[in-house]
């Protein structure tokens, strides 16, 4: 059942060689198919179910998630700015169902812990694991004014929103264009800077009057700040303001302004980022507050040993990050066929790792690489990042190859 690798080689040697390399599974329950749920089918929730089926002999593995395809938020800049069409970043769950997984395209609205039941608007779907990753949601109440004007600035940092930014994009009647980045932890944490780059570069390939004023609520950059700075002074000199350290303190969309703790804009377009927090299922189901309390190494809830949570929602000093909520993915369906075998012993401290790019022109990119293991003793996580210093082609080229494997790992 298991297929060769199509991931480059730069992070097969990660959790992920180690789960695809290791031997299927005899089904532990004796009267019956352990029954695995997944609740998310974006980059954490597909990653666990695939695995599971592979790592579990007959496994009934279901997969619930309202939309009907996958869209992949990373490149998903290129769209934006009318250089992808989104056909090469949708990808229907055809794979994934013939893989045997059971789709169910309604939303988890709770879950009866006590059951073991997840309860979507006409299914109750028993399970013995649960995974959970639900991704992101919005704290708009953080930005007043932002729930009244969210259909004139859409925000496009999940899956499907990206459309209505490219559709904002494309009628921009002139003027300033107004982003944001929001406070830290947030996902993809270059992936603003990104946005800034590009939509730049759009405004100067048209010959636009007007600037890109990028508000960024962190005082210094999370990661990648020399080399995101270097890029933005020596390409959009005139073109990208970056101003740190600045909070949203209302927004009208009616008039086209924004006020901040520094003053207030105007602004043509514009398209902001509110702080985030864990998709609602986790509050609802009592697994955290603003994001979800995990155990490490295993990402099984704090609360609940039965269920396992992954991908943007979990709280921790992982960066959020589409590549990570892979691998976690496959580091929980190896954990849950451990426990179906009846093998315990030591979890390791191996932890996933995280690949984020981002372009700053068309055919430019920077790769961040963050690599972590959990230290028992003090009870941490420990990681090691590799920032590229300087944006380069290679990384752009990196950046397509390693979307395109893991795209095929996902839904292929
Ligand atoms: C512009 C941009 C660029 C990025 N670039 C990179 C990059 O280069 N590398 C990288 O690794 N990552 C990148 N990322 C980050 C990556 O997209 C996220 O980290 C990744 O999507 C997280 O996966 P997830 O499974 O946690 O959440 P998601 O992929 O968002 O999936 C969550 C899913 O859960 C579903 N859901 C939510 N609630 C429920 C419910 N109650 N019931 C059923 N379903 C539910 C949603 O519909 C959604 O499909 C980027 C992100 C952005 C926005």
């Amino acid at each position: 059942m298991t297929r060769p690798s199509r991931l480059p080689r730069l992070f097969r040697r990660t959790v992920l060689a180690s789960a695809l390399a290791a031997p299927l599974i005899r089904p532990a329950r004796a009267q019956g198919r352990v029954r695995v749920v997944m609740v998310g089918g974006g980059w954490g929730g597909l990653s666990a179910a695939r695995h599971v089926r592979k790592a579990i002999d007959g496994a009934e593995v279901t997969l619930i998630e309202p939309n009907r395809a996958f869209f992949s938020c990373p490149l998903s800049i290129h769209y934006i700015v009318g250089e992808r069409r989104a056909e090469s970043l949708t990808f229907p769950f055809d794979g994934l169902i013939r893989d045997g997984v059971q789709h169910v395209a309604e939303r988890a609205q709770t879950i009866d812990r006590k059951a073991r039941v997840v309860v979507t608007e006409t299914h109750r779907i028993a399970y013995d694991f649960l995974v959970l990753s639900p991704g992101i949601e919005y704290m708009e109440e953080e930005i007043p004014g932002f729930t009244e004007a969210q259909g004139a600035i859409p925000v496009g940092f999940r899956a499907f929103e990206q459309q209505a930014v490219r559709r904002a994009l494309e009628a921009h009647p002139g003027g300033d264009i107004v982003l944001s980045v929001p406070p830290v932890p947030y996902r993809c944490p270059i992936a603003p800077y990104e946005r800034a780059a590009l939509i730049a570069q759009w405004m100067d390939r048209r010959a636009m009057p007007g600037k890109v004023i990028l508000l960024d609520q962190n005082p210094a950059i999370p990661i990648g700040g020399p080399t995101i700075e270097t890029a933005f002074r020596e390409l959009y000199p005139a073109r990208l303001e970056h101003h740190k350290g600045v909070k949203i303190v209302h927004i009208d969309a009616e008039k086209k302004r924004i006020e901040t703790d520094k003053g207030v804009l105007t602004f043509g377009t514009a398209s902001l980022i509110p702080p985030m927090r864990a998709g609602s299922i986790v509050r609802t189901a009592g697994l955290g507050e603003r994001w979800a309390n995990a155990t490490f190494p295993t990402f099984v809830s704090a609360a609940d040993d039965r269920i396992y949570i992954i991908g943007d929602a979990v709280g921790s000093t992982l960066p959020k990050s589409g590549h990570l909520a892979y691998e976690t993915g496959v580091l929980v369906a190896d954990h849950i066929a451990d426990r179906v075998a009846g093998r315990t012993g030591q979890d390791g401290d191996a932890l996933p790792s995280a690949i984020c790019f981002a372009f700053f022109t068309s055919d430019e990119a920077m790769r961040v690489k963050i690599e972590a293991r959990w230290n028992d003793l003090t009870r941490d996580i420990e990681r090691r990042a590799e920032i590229d210093s300087r944006r380069s082609r290679n990384a752009a080229q990196a950046a397509r190859e390693w979307s395109e494997a893991i795209w095929a790992e996902l839904v292929g």
